[in-house]
Parts: structure tokens; C-alpha cells; sequence
């Protein structure tokens, strides 16, 4: 491997982030408690592309949506943004006046969520509320507003548009209000769309088609997605590049292909092992990794996924990796990785996966 390898991916890497369009940098937000400070997110750094669609996956609690809530400055109480950076157009979002983040969230930035009920309101027809959506903004006046609104309601391939623009909330089922809210989200054609587990609540058949509708959107409008997800499956199926993230942190981070193919951090292994067909769309929970998931608040030393990991070396259990590239594009912070728990684990064979097992370093072996 020569130098001109190097340059040329230190050209790339200059390239891309020239051309991000979201940046987050280090990214720290943390949730007062009596207890002290729970550490949701802990240090994040990436980089959104246009037009791309990036998963972000990981089990319950890893803190994907304190990640997307940041970004748009929606943070609850008693959380606070702590650190950090999240370049938007030359601007950094965490430092711009409340003002200006109520302007770009929805126009430039938009969100949907798994519930869409909770974001739709109930006492106001479904269509006037894409409507306002376009009016808050000054994008339209409301007879053109209301034009689009029923042109994006088609869109989102909602049957009788024009006459279900004047149904209430809940005359619609589960699939048509999340449609509704993908509509409301298009609404000022915005450059980002962040969808937080958009279709957990609903049955396989309507995730798919879910799915396959905000892949054609990020196809024909080129709208980048950031779809947060505890499934693998809506990854493969939607996404061309993915963030695992474990406790507050991002562990591994690459393009799709090559993450399925040969993930390196064994967080992101044991999640691909989870799954029992890529293709799958399950409600399941990722519960295959023994132990639970750390306390946020007490996060472990060493790597923060030790306790739980099989191919665990002392090192681990002390010191805390970085994330580096492993192969071109593709970078998990661990120390031993999945390449070298092959060759010296046998971890494609392995039945067992319990904490330690791989490499021999059992439980009742850990010096506290
Ligand atoms: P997920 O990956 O499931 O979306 P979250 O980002 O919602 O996880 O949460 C990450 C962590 O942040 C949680 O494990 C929890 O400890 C903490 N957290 C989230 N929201 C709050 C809150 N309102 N108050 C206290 N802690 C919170
Ligand atoms: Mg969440």
C-alpha cells in the first residue's frame, strides 16, 4: 500500500466532506439526573450527503433519537445539548438564534415519527395541517398551498386525495396518517428528511410499502433521509450507507453493502446474526446480544461494549478504541475486530456467543 493510496483517499475524504450537507461534530447531549448526568449521546461526529439515504441503527436506549432531536435543537427537559457542532449550509444549527432553528426545522430539515398521532392534531382536518405547514413558512399562499397538498398526498400514494385532504386525523388508518406525515414532511421540499422509526407501529406489509415509498421520494425528489431504525432490515432495504450506534456512541459506520458483507465491530455482527433474513421487516427487539444494555449514566470502562461481547481481550476492559478506518470507507472503533476474531476465534463457526467466549475471557476471569 503506497502513498499514492493514501493521497487518494485523503483526497476523497476532503471531497465528501466538502460536499456533506449536514455535519454533526462531536456531539454531546446529556440528561440531568439525581444521579448525575446521563450521557445520551457522547461524542457523535458524521456527515449526511445529498440525496443519500443513511441508516442509523442500534438497540433501544443506544441513542439515535436524542442524536436526530439534537440536530433539530428539540431536546426536552431536563436534556441539554453539551457539546458539539451541527453544520448546516455554513452555519453551525447549535448556535443560530431560536428564530432562525424554527425556520429551517420543516423547511430546510424535516422530522417524522413513529407516532404519527401524536404529531398530527386531532380537532384539525388532516390537509389543512400540510396546508399550515407550507403558510408557516410563507411557502404558498393557501389557495396554491392547498394545490400541493393534495398533489402530495398523491404523492404518497393516499387513494382520493382530495377528498381524504378533508378527514380528521383519525379516519385515517395507521399507514394513510404516517403517509400524511411523510405529505406534511415534504411539504417545503426540505433538503433533509430525518424519519425516527417511522414504521415500528405499523404491520409488515404497510412497513413495506412505507419503505418502498420514502426509497422512490429519495430517488425522485432527491431528499437526503436519515431513517432511525432498531432493524437491520429496513437498513438493507432503504439505505445505502449505515451508523451502528451503541451507547451513546457511534461504533461502527460504512455503506451497507460492505457492512453486511463484513462487519467489523462485533456489536454490528451480533446484530447482522440477529436477523434471520436480511429482507426480514420484524417487530422484534435486537435481543440476541447476551446482558443488557449499559447504564448511560455509569457507562462501562475500557470498550463500552465489553461486558457483553464474546471476542473481549483484556485490552478492552481498559482501554477505550477509536474509531479507525478498517477497510476504504468503512471505520468501528474495537480492538480486536471481526477480521481478527475469524482468524484467531473462529468466529464464523461459533455457537456459543455468550460475553468472553471467543476469546476465553469469562466472566468470573474479570478483574474488577
Ligand atoms: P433510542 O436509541 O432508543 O432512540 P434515545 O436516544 O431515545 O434512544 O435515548 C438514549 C438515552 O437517553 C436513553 O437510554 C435514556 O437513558 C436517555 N434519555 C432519553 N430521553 C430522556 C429523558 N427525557 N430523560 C432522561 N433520560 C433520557
Ligand atoms: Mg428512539
Amino acid at each position: 500500500m503506497g502513498c499514492a493510496t493514501r493521497s487518494t483517499r485523503a483526497r476523497d475524504a476532503r471531497k465528501e466532506l466538502a460536499n456533506a450537507i449536514l455535519s454533526v461534530r462531536n456531539l454531546r447531549t446529556q440528561f440531568k439526573t439525581d444521579a448525575g448526568p446521563v450521557k445520551a449521546v457522547d461524542g457523535v461526529s458524521f456527515d449526511l450527503f445529498p440525496g443519500e439515504s443513511l441508516g442509523i441503527v442500534g438497540e433501544s436506549g443506544s441513542g439515535k433519537s436524542v442524536t436526530a432531536l439534537s440536530i433539530l435543537r428539540l431536546i426536552p427537559d431536563p436534556g441539554r445539548i453539551v457539546g458539539g457542532q451541527v453544520l448546516f449550509r455554513d452555519q453551525d444549527l447549535l448556535q443560530v438564534s431560536d428564530e432562525e432553528i424554527r425556520e429551517i426545522r420543516g423547511r430546510d430539515i424535516a422530522m417524522i415519527f413513529q407516532d404519527p398521532q401524536s404529531s398530527l392534531n386531532p380537532v384539525l382536518r388532516t390537509g389543512f395541517q400540510i396546508d399550515e405547514a407550507m403558510l408557516a413558512h410563507k411557502q404558498a399562499n393557501s389557495r396554491t398551498a392547498h394545490e400541493r397538498t393534495v398533489s402530495l398526498l398523491k404523492k404518497v400514494r393516499i387513494p382520493a386525495a382530495e377528498s381524504r385532504a378533508k378527514d380528521y386525523p383519525h379516519q385515517l388508518s395507521g399507514g394513510m396518517r404516517q403517509r400524511a406525515m411523510i405529505a406534511m414532511g415534504l411539504a417545503n421540499s426540505p433538503q433533509i428528511l430525518i424519519a425516527d422509526e417511522p414504521t415500528t407501529a405499523l404491520d409488515v406489509t404497510v412497513q413495506a410499502q412505507i419503505l418502498e415509498l420514502l426509497a422512490d421520494l429519495n430517488r425522485e425528489l432527491g431528499t437526503a433521509i436519515m431513517m432511525i431504525t432498531h432493524n437491520m432490515g429496513v437498513v438493507a432495504g432503504l439505505c445505502t450507507r449505515v451508523i451502528v450506534m451503541y451507547a451513546g456512541q457511534i461504533v461502527e459506520q460504512g455503506p451497507v453493502d460492505q457492512i453486511f458483507e463484513s462487519p467489523q465491530h462485533p456489536y454490528t455482527w451480533s446484530l447482522l446474526r440477529s436477523i434471520p433474513r436480511v429482507d426480514a421487516l420484524r417487530h422484534e427487539r435486537l435481543r440476541s446480544i447476551e446482558g443488557m444494555a449499559p447504564d448511560l449514566l455509569r457507562p462501562p470502562k475500557g470498550c463500552r461494549f465489553h461486558p457483553r461481547c464474546p471476542f473481549r481481550i483484556e485490552k478492552c476492559l481498559v482501554d477505550e478504541p477509536r474509531l479507525e478506518e478498517i477497510h476504504h470507507g468503512q471505520i468501528a472503533s474495537c480492538w480486536v475486530t471481526m477480521d481478527r476474531a475469524r482468524a484467531e476465534m473462529k468466529a464464523d463457526e461459533l455457537r456459543d456467543i455468550s460475553p468472553g467466549a471467543a476469546s476465553g475471557l469469562r466472566p468470573g476471569e474479570i478483574i474488577p
